[in-house]
């Protein structure tokens, strides 16, 4: 007989198993400030961090971001948006600030925010010949010779035109930050709240 047993580990919270008593100890904790946490709290999303400590990395993370980024004031960024048809958007590391929408409200107390960048569902889709080919690939690619949706697709040109118009009619759109620009909002206190709002 050429075998012999082994031993496992087990972490007590997620069960996983490891072969070392100490990969076991450390599978469910946070790996900066060691804390034991259940697997629940301990996810994927937050990778090997804990509540805590995944929120102040992030917060370390959006810092460093602010630091690099190009300062413009709140008047320089309107008049870059100038000709946006929708409404202005600013990012302060952890909501979105409608500011225009609210009067100026959103901007009380921020004083250094990141701009915003708007992805358009009909900017993202606007490429319709090949969102058809994708829809054809498993078609076209057992063929022999392989053909392309423009061959294979009966009534194409009719497809194209139509998807064409359906989708430049499509206003749906959110909004991304804009890490590479940080902008500088004038103070506002509530006494100058009605004059800003002016302003904006
Ligand atoms: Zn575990
Ligand atoms: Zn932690």
């Amino acid at each position: 007989m050429n075998s012999k047993p082994v031993t496992f580990y087990e972490c007590n919270y997620c069960y996983s198993t490891y072969r070392t008593e100490q990969q076991a100890n450390e599978c469910c904790k946070c790996k900066v400030c060691g804390k034991e946490k259940s697997k629940w709290i301990i996810t994927g999303q937050l990778g090997h961090f804990c509540e805590k400590c995944a929120r102040k990395e992030e917060r370390e993370r959006i810092n460093r971001y602010y630091d690099t980024a190009q300062r413009i004031t709140l008047a320089e960024y309107n008049e870059l948006h100038k000709n946006d048809d929708e409404t202005g958007c600013l990012f302060n590391g952890d909501v979105y600030l409608f500011y225009q929408e609210d009067g100026g409200n959103g901007l009380i107390d921020e004083d250094l925010v990141f701009g915003t960048r708007i992805v358009r569902f009909r900017e993202q889709f606007k490429d319709v010949e090949s969102i058809v080919e994708d829809w054809f690939e498993p078609y076209t690619n057992i063929e022999e010779n392989e053909c392309s949706a423009r061959d294979m697709a009966v009534g194409y040109d009719e497809l194209i035109t139509f998807l064409r118009g359906w989708i430049a009619k499509q206003d749906a759109h959110y909004y991304q930050p804009d890490f590479k620009t940080a902008v500088i909002i004038p103070p506002m206190d509530n006494g100058e709240e009605e004059e800003e709002e002016n302003k904006l």
